[in-house]
């Protein structure tokens, strides 16, 4: 029964974590903070369908801000406004996570904060050299709702 899944799915939350959710790093749709807000840009944003999008300054893990699709709003192409005049503009606050953040406090969160979007971080001691974090992807609110409504 429908009812049951949602149950189960809402029981599960307490053991999952944004890990088992995130949208990897190499699926996400970003750009980088030298990018002009040109014809060419601007419809690739568009034609992404997303809402919230990542900035990256040199590699895609090193990530600088959130643009939001409306910020768009009053650019002109033809003006070719670069990104970081408005990314300055904005600034919206980026919020990390860390990867065993599980799906309940991930909800609060979401719930609490102004943004429906996370950066998923964790800590990376495999190598000889000292930890360092590293950003795994990005987790919004929607992965969570799907975990809960989609679960058998
Ligand atoms: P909204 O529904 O609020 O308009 P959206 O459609 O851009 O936002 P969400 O609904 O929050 O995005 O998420 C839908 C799925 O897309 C989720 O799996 C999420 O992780 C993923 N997602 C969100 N933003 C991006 C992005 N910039 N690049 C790749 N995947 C993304
Ligand atoms: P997003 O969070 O994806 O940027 P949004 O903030 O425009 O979208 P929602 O988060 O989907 O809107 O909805 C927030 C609340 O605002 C909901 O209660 C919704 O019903 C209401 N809402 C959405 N659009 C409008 C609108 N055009 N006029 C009045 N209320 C709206």
């Amino acid at each position: 029964k429908e009812e049951l899944n949602i149950i189960q799915g809402a029981l599960e939350l307490r053991t999952k974590t944004v890990e088992d959710v995130l949208t990897p790093l190499t699926d996400c749709f970003m750009l980088t903070s030298d990018a002009v807000l040109d014809f060419n840009t601007m419809s690739e944003v568009m034609q992404s369908g997303y809402t919230r999008i990542p900035v990256f300054e040199n590699e895609r893990s090193n990530i600088v801000d959130i643009l939001f699709v409306k910020d768009l709003a009053f650019v002109d192409p033809d003006d070719c406004t670069h990104l970081k005049t408005i990314t300055q503009f904005y600034k919206h606050p980026m919020h990390c996570v860390f990867n065993d953040t599980k799906l309940d406090a991930m909800l609060e969160e979401f719930k609490k904060g102004k943004s429906h979007l996370a950066i998923v971080q964790r800590v990376n001691n495999e190598g000889e050299g000292d930890p360092f974090y590293e950003v795994m992807g990005i987790v919004t609110l929607e992965d969570v709702i799907e975990e809960i409504i989609k679960s058998e």
